[in-house]
């Protein structure tokens, strides 16, 4: 082939070509001659656009739409490739298939290109979006084109807008001014979420905090029910769902009221440990605490010191998520302990969150290491009172930390020498009683913050007008557009503050001037219903068609990769939830069963443009075909687990299917031209399965059927559980033992279109290209032709296995007492010496002959003979 004798260009590849310049020549097959003609092929049947009006059985495969970033490398093809495979085998089920495929491309980096180079972000992602399209193309990933969608296309965004009209109706969308994650590099918010380990997710970049006006959605009101709705997620990773339940984070409790000196309402904190509260020793307070601003308006020396305190923490750069070194203010004043009476004092540290609980603690030094360390910092007295022995209760000042787990409360009043559960629970129901505290519940979770300081994104349908307040625009002014040639700044601060035609519009009420939201909605918004767009792509009157949402929902099949398993499920989940509310959709979990795949790394690390160490598809499609590097793709390792790639192991995938090229081409002249897999003797399939099964056959040839049936049975079990790897694997056994046989029976000169050798192989041959269809489609089309049929591969049913061929292998064991033959029993094949002459001692007219004589010897050759000797 051209493409590979002529192909100078240095590269990882080629390597592969030193090893062995034959190899090539023998492992060529005509893959540029037939892949694209296939891809054409399928495209005019339209195998990936379904009727989506009246499935007779749909499935829903959905990959994660991606963000058009640029080119594509190997690394990303993976999750594309898997759904592919999907979306074939379920054709070949017969099922009514879905598979879109759109882009998420409202986001930052666009915008960030813009200020570097002056590209307007429409520009470079239209030609991102192109350069990716063709690359997926390329690997014969079959999308229903006609259903793509982009996420930045106003047609698609004026529902991402009415949508958030939707919720502000709801009263889930408000506005609120708060301490907020601020990214000084990205210059915008951040969701709590998009920092990571304090460092801004997208640009690493320390994160401030910075007291902001923002919109919210209100997702905190659906904690319970999205924490509730994971057990019907019976098809998601456990890892995923734990992941989603551990970000909502509920934790039951008592809230507890502390009465605090010179204040009329109680402070109330909210607390998991309940039976912990007699050796709650001192109160702690959030910097941003109402109460601690309050304090610190005192004109005394304590209310000035707390002043600064606080003006220092709001001045200082830090992460919200990090380990501080423990500092804190004393108030000067005290609070009442409801549990033992002490007065303890009141503190203002900076280890509390304003956003976990109510910003306020009951601390207890002995059993939180937290609270541990502040005490012994600022020489606070240590209380125990749970001991693992009651036997002998540490004291609080010899502890070096705090005890954290359960046991028998000590020094606790009445609840003094219970299980430190059953304390806990009889504290809260006699605090309940007593009115001095509630059961509470708390989440993790936060409202999510929307609204993004950045031009490229969904402008918030919102006016502000002096007289009327926020006023939501009218949903027949959607949509708000994005204005066009803009002039982008280098310090990344939106250019529509600056647009006047943009920000200066009349109140939607009243008439008068008014001011037009600058602030776009974040991403994860345009993301958390695309997949409900699919179904009526085009449709101007309404965001979806309900009547095919409601039969095509949820997705049967989601894939992507893990790190979105929080943020992208929980806001999809959520949105989904709320449209169900709305009465828009009949179903209220998205996602029926989710897939997430494993990285592909090369030289031990997750391929990265900034790395260097990413693998274009483009090089290797042009040397071995796309189906060479799906295959290598699905073959590299267990789909949910990292791989590491290999280029030189591409070429023995190439090889394998230079093999199987060969294995068809090489004999289909000597085959029969009628079909012989699942082809019917008239009784049905199973035993009256045709092939060889007319008692011709030889012994080789129950071998060949076997495996044959085997293969079906065992890639269909794979594929079921998408251990895409093992299937492959499966096939390159299939194929060898194929190729065997059909050496043999051309060496004996057997191989001939009427005899059972032909059936046999033919039979062989069929399950293999309908087997590696999904794996490798262009190659199973060419070669499914070659086998003698005229339509589409995908258009063939499955195959069934017939249990009784695929089931062990058996050999007849002949059995001769002194030289003569008395028995042939059938037996497992592989057997021991031992096992083997027990078995043919056990056989009944064996015995016969051996009644009243002595056996002096037993010769054995498994799998073939037994020769008995008496006397
Ligand atoms: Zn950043
Ligand atoms: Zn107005």
């Amino acid at each position: 082939m051209s493409t590979l004798k002529d192909d100078k260009r240095q590269g990882p590849v080629e390597t592969v070509r030193a090893a062995g310049a034959s190899r090539d020549e023998e492992a060529a097959f005509p893959f540029a001659a037939y892949e694209p003609r296939w891809r054409a092929r399928w495209d005019e049947e339209g195998l990936f656009r379904p009727e989506v009006a009246s499935p007779k059985r749909k499935f829903y495969c959905l990959n994660m739409f991606p963000y058009p970033s640029g080119t594509l490398h190997v690394g990303h093809g993976r999750n594309y490739i898997l759904g592919d495979v999907i979306v074939r085998y379920r054709l070949m089920h017969g099922d009514d298939v879905l598979c879109p495929m759109g882009w998420d491309a409202f986001g930052l980096p666009a915008e960030n290109a813009a200020i570097a180079s002056g590209i307007p972000p429409e520009e470079w992602t239209r030609t991102n979006i192109a350069i990716m399209k063709r690359q997926l193309k390329a690997w014969g990933i079959g999308y229903d084109w006609d259903r793509e969608v982009a996420s930045s296309d106003p047609e698609y965004y004026r529902w991402t807008q009415w949508i958030f009209l939707r919720l502000f109706q709801r009263g889930l969308a408000y506005r609120a001014a708060g301490a907020v994650n601020w990214c000084p590099s990205c210059n915008t918010v951040l969701a709590n979420e998009q920092v990571v380990g304090g460092a801004c997710e997208r640009c690493d970049t320390a994160v401030e905090t910075r007291d902001l006006d923002q919109w919210y959605f209100r997702i905190t009101d659906y904690a319970d029910r999205l924490l509730a709705d994971l057990d019907q997620l019976a098809r998601w990773p456990e890892r995923v769902v734990t992941m989603q339940r551990n970000w909502i984070g509920r934790s039951a409790g008592l809230e507890i009221h502390f009465a605090v000196q010179g204040e009329a309402e109680p402070l109330v904190c909210f607390t998991t440990r309940a039976d912990t509260l007699f050796g709650a020793t001192f109160l702690v307070l959030s910097p941003g605490h109402p109460l601690a601003r309050r304090l610190a308006a005192r004109p005394t020396a304590e209310g000035r010191a707390l002043a600064d305190f606080i003006a220092r923490y709001n001045a200082t750069v830090h992460r919200p998520d990090e380990q501080l070194p423990k500092e804190g203010v004393f108030t000067g004043v005290t609070a009442v302990n409801p549990a033992s009476g002490a007065a303890i004092p009141v503190w203002v540290a900076n280890y509390v969150l304003a956003t976990y609980g109510t910003g306020a603690i009951m601390a207890v030094p002995a059993h939180d290491q937290r609270d541990f360390e502040f005490a012994r910092l600022y020489g606070i007295p240590v209380r125990t009172v749970i001991a693992a022995d009651p036997a002998v209760p540490a004291r609080g000042e010899d502890l070096t930390a705090a005890y954290e787990g359960e046991g028998v409360m000590v020094d606790s009043g009445p609840y003094t020498g219970l299980a430190s559960d059953v304390g806990r629970e009889r504290l809260i129901e006699d605090f309940v009683a007593q009115g001095k505290g509630r059961r509470a519940v708390n989440y993790r979770l936060r409202d999510w913050l929307i609204s993004r300081q950045r031009y490229w994104g969904a402008p918030i349908p919102i006016i502000y007008c002096a007289d009327c307040g926020v006023v939501p625009v009218p949903e027949s002014d959607l949509p708000v557009l994005l204005p066009m040639g803009v002039r982008f700044k280098p310090t990344g601060e939106s250019p529509l503050r600056e647009v006047e035609t943009f920000y200066r519009v009349p109140c939607p009420r009243c008439g008068k001037e008014a001011r037009r939201e600058t602030d776009t909605m974040d991403t994860f918004v345009d993301s958390s219903w695309y997949f409900l767009r699919y179904l009526s792509p085009r449709d101007a009157a309404r965001p979806f068609a309900r009547e095919l949402v409601d039969r095509w929902l949820p997705v049967d099949q989601y894939i992507g990769g893990v790190e979105h398993a929080i943020l992208h499920l929980m806001y999809s989940r959520f949105v989904t939830k709320v449209l169900h509310d709305e009465g828009l959709i009949g179903f209220e979990e998205p996602f029926a069963a989710l897939f997430t795949q494993g990285m592909i790394c090369k030289d031990g690390a997750k391929m990265s443009k900034s790395k260097g160490n990413t693998v274009s598809p483009d090089d290797l499609i042009a040397r071995y075909g796309a189906d060479t590097v799906r295959l290598y793709t699905l073959f590299v390792g267990p789909p949910e687990k990292d791989a590491e790639w290999n280029d030189r192991a591409v070429d023995g995938t190439y090889r394998f299917l230079g093999r199987v090229w060969r294995l068809v081409t090489d004999h289909v002249d000597r085959l029969p031209r009628t079909r012989v897999l699942g082809a019917s003797t008239g009784g049905g399939r199973g035993a009256g399965t045709v092939g060889a099964g007319d008692g011709d056959e030889t012994a080789s040839g129950r071998d060949l059927r076997r495996v044959t049936h085997r293969t079906i049975q065992r890639v269909t079990q794979d594929v079921d559980r998408l251990h895409l790897n093992t299937a492959v694997s499966a096939l390159m056994e299939h194929t060898n033992a194929a190729t065997g046989f059909a050496a043999a029976a051309m060496a004996a000169g057997t191989l001939a279109p009427e005899r059972a050798e032909a059936r046999v192989l033919k039979e062989a041959l069929e399950a293999l290209a309908l087997l590696v269809a999904p794996f490798a489609p262009h190659i199973a089309e060419e070669l499914w032709q070659r086998l003698g049929s005229s339509t589409s591969v995908f258009r063939e049913p499955w195959p069934d296995h017939d249990p009784a061929l695929a089931a062990a292998k058996t050999i007849i064991l002949v059995v001769q007492v002194n030289g003569k033959v008395r028995a042939r029993i059938d037996a497992p094949a592989g057997l021991g010496e031992v096992e083997t002459r027990d078995l043919a001692l056990a056989d009944p007219r064996v015995l016969t002959h051996l009644a009243g004589k002595t056996l002096k010897k037993a010769v054995v050759v498994p799998d073939k003979l037994v020769n008995l000797v008496v006397a």
